[in-house]
């Protein structure tokens, strides 16, 4: 365990689209609530619009003081139609570069619901969805990118890949995660999810037997299972009855924008990836680009995602004032919310960028 520091430096990459503006209401949140001189935010270059001016998406100096940082806030980056020669989008690639090269294996994805009406779903009430969906990120069928095949113009392959040591420490991760939390809205059961296809890969049915394996260290936890596409309905049918999933990398890319959808949108869903030494913290959302420029994006994600590496770099260095300020920060979003003043407009409300950056900011208080 580190000690707690005087000042903890946050390497900020703003990107693309939305990316600067929603970075930016988090950085003044966070630093409202932090107060001067804890918090020291490094705006660093990085992104597709810094690919198309100088070719290099994850530039060198800041890769280097991402390394350097205590934690990395990332708005979002990717522009329409800045493609690599083979098709795939060079925005992804920062924090795939990033993803990668840090080790962050663990997206975490808390899916949590602040008023009944933000879910499309209907009759529910604020906290009965509230659940983490853990993807792995370093593995599983994204590990292919860059590597698949494309045969002759005839047939294309990708190779989905689970390691033992991939998979038991996303596992632990996950079953450490359920440890702390209060266990599932619906009965308060300590539990975690599997979800896989394991009745239809071998991959997925090793990946299943090794969160067994690793379930036994961890009797006080309930293990339960899911096929991936039978989760689906249980998120929208049950929602309550999850409260820690963990997932493959491509089925946790795709059922966290679905439990992003139940509880109001992508505009509401933090997100870190996190790996033993180093912590990445974005919103779930990518750049926006249809509303960028426009003050209309939502910036509770970011401003959620910066609260959650508060909390992260608290737990690291056992310092009460980042815990503190964490919890400031989602007390002011959740009074915000419950005020329904300030409400955005991805959740049925009118503010502005700025007019909810400002009302979480007086809610500080
Ligand atoms: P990526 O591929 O990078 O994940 P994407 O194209 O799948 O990105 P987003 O950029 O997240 O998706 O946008 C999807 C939709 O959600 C868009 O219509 C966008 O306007 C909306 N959206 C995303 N983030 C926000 C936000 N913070 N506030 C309001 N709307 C948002």
């Amino acid at each position: 365990m580190a000690q707690p520091k005087p000042t903890y430096e946050i390497a900020t990459i703003e990107g693309d689209g939305i990316g600067p503006e929603v970075c930016r209401a988090s950085v003044s949140v966070l630093e409202r609530a932090c107060g001067t001189g804890l918090l020291a935010f490094q705006d660093l270059p990085g992104g597709a619009d810094h690919y198309v001016r100088t070719g290099d998406v994850l530039p060198d100096e800041t890769y280097q003081a991402c390394r350097r940082a205590d934690a990395i806030l990332h708005g979002a980056a990717g522009m329409p139609g800045v493609t690599y020669p083979d098709g795939t989008e060079v925005g992804n690639d920062l924090h795939l570069r990033l993803r990668f090269r840090l080790d962050l294996y663990a997206n975490v994805r808390p899916i949590r619901l602040y008023q009944g009406d933000f879910s499309p779903l209907k009759s529910r009430e604020a906290g009965s969805i509230d659940y983490v969906i853990i993807r792995e990120n370093t593995e599983g069928l994204y590990a292919s990118r860059g590597g698949g095949v494309v045969l002759r113009g005839e047939l294309a392959t990708d190779t989905l890949v689970i390691t033992r040591r991939g998979t038991e420490r996303i596992a632990r991760f996950a079953f450490d995660l359920a440890r702390k939390r209060s266990g599932a809205p619906r009965d308060g059961r300590k539990r975690v999810t599997v979800c896989d296809k394991a009745n239809i890969l071998r991959s997925y049915a090793f990946f299943r037997s090794v969160c067994d394996e690793v379930h036994a260290d961890y009797p006080d936890i309930e293990i339960d299972y899911a096929y991936v596409d039978a989760i689906t309905v249980h998120m929208v049918k049950r929602p309550d009855f999850y409260d820690v999933i963990v997932a493959e990398n491509m089925f946790g890319d795709i059922i966290s924008d679905l439990g992003a959808a139940t509880v109001g949108g992508l505009g509401i869903a933090p997100s870190a990836e996190i790996g033993d030494d180093f912590g990445l913290f974005q919103g779930a959302h990518g750049s926006a680009p249809d509303i960028a420029g426009t003050d209309t994006a939502s910036p509770l994600a970011t401003i959620l995602s910066g609260a959650f590496m508060l909390r992260w770099i608290g737990e690291r260095h056992e310092d009460p004032r980042m815990l503190e300020g964490a919890a400031r920060v989602e007390r002011a979003v959740e009074t915000t919310l419950a005020q329904r003043k300030f409400i955005p407009r991805d959740l049925g409300g009118t503010a502005s960028c700025t007019e909810v950056t400002r009302a979480v900011c007086d809610n500080l208080k």
